[in-house]
């Protein structure tokens, strides 16, 4: 099959969907597409949650049951197995924001150890996944990030989060599982980066098992994978990153003009992309040393990424490391988008089934 007709093939999309399956999520589509009735529906749910009306079975198979992956991650399973059946692998993604205690803290530390523990040897779920603020504050961060000074409290506060980095990593690394660290807004992220940066170079000896994230909106990340590809090779360990297009454009502008300094940001959507596939092809020259996971639902960087693969591949280009991409047809938005929101949930309340294809694994 011809790459840039892959993502039109429905027979391959819709292969895991009976046609009854097919059918209602056709009529969920239409139904949530009718802004007056999720309102209503809405409401309506809430008042009969309150009340304790028996409706728990009718959100599951209609709603739910489409968006969610499970209520916890052994009721995940079902999804997870299913997609895996046609080698689409899923990573559980628990997923609390804006917690400002260290109890909280600990405590998603732990559900990240219990998803990292619990995916190891199953083949399916090949990752686990964190943000660095959920394991510390965003203002630790901020002003590790800004050179600002700690306080004392602040400074325990600090130890604390290199000792949850540090115990989830070396999980991971025992489970053999790789692991997914978000990136977040620009203000934070160097001293994310730095802490991140110590840990592959400690657990990715031998191979990626701390992966850092690449927000290609920003235009300095291409210089800064290359500096961080020269320390790697420097010091004898493998890179990994996932690389997205980043998910807080509006909130950097804005910050940018607020306080008058150029913003981190690509001029136009063109140079994102064109930076973001610069960076990806970048990581693909050099699989030797940099494991890649590609976070997009762009077709074109997942085309590109895919021929240039086929190339290497037909090259007989040899390589240890793992290249995984989100495949999310986008294009047409009825019952394609049905299929594809099963494999990559975005809803984060609940235990969430991110799916991937495993492009290559050499
Ligand atoms: C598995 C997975 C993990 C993710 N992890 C993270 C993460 O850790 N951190 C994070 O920030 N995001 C993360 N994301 C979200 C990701 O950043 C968004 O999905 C992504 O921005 C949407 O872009 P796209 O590549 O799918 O393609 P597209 O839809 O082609 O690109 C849209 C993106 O382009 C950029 N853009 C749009 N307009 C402009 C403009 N005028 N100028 C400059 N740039 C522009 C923005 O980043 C926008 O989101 C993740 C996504 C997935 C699927």
């Amino acid at each position: 099959m011809a790459l840039n007709t892959l993502f039109d093939n429905t027979q391959t999309a819709f292969k895991l969907k009976s046609d009854s399956e097919l059918e209602r999520a056709y009529f969920l589509f239409k139904m949530i597409s009718k802004e007056p009735l999720v309102k209503i529906g809405t409401v309506a749910t809430k008042v009969a949650l309150n009340l304790n009306l028996p409706v728990e079975g009718l959100i599951r198979s209609t709603v739910f049951d489409h968006f969610c992956g499970g209520v916890n991650e052994k009721d995940c399973m079902g999804v997870v197995d299913n997609l895996y059946s046609a080698k689409v692998s899923s990573v559980l993604d628990y997923s609390v924001e804006g917690k400002q205690e260290n109890a909280q803290f600990d405590a998603t530390m732990q559900k990240v150890l219990e998803l990292t523990e619990f995916a190891k040897n199953k083949d399916a779920m090949p990752f686990s996944v964190f943000k660095p603020t959920g394991f510390g504050r965003f203002e630790i961060w901020r002003k590790l990030s800004e050179n600002e000074p700690l306080t004392t409290q602040e400074k325990g506060e600090w130890r604390s989060i290199q000792d949850r980095y540090e115990t989830v990593c070396k999980t991971a690394h025992s489970c053999d599982i790789s692991l997914l660290i978000d990136g977040e807004e620009s203000w934070m992220q160097d001293a994310a980066d730095d802490l991140c940066q110590a840990m592959m170079a400690k657990y990715n000896t031998e191979k990626a098992i701390v992966f850092n994230t690449l927000q290609c909106y920003r235009w300095d990340r291409l210089d800064y994978l290359k500096e961080q590809h020269a320390k790697a090779v420097a010091g004898n360990y493998k890179l990994g990153f996932k690389v997205v297009r980043g998910a807080y454009m509006e909130k950097e502008n804005t910050r940018a003009q607020e306080k008058g300094y150029p913003t981190p940001i690509c001029e136009s959507k063109q140079a994102t992309d064109t930076h973001f596939n610069a960076v990806m092809e970048y990581i693909l020259d050099n699989l030797e040393d940099i494991s890649l996971f590609i976070g997009t639902h762009n077709e074109e960087s997942s085309y590109m990424a895919l021929e240039i693969l086929k190339i290497q591949s037909s090259t007989k280009k040899r390589h240890q490391s793992m290249v995984w991409t989100i495949i999310w047809h986008e294009r047409s938005y009825k019952l394609q988008s049905s299929c594809s929101r099963l494999q990559c949930c975005k809803i984060h309340s609940f235990w969430t089934c991110k799916g991937c294809y495993a492009l290559f694994n050499s």
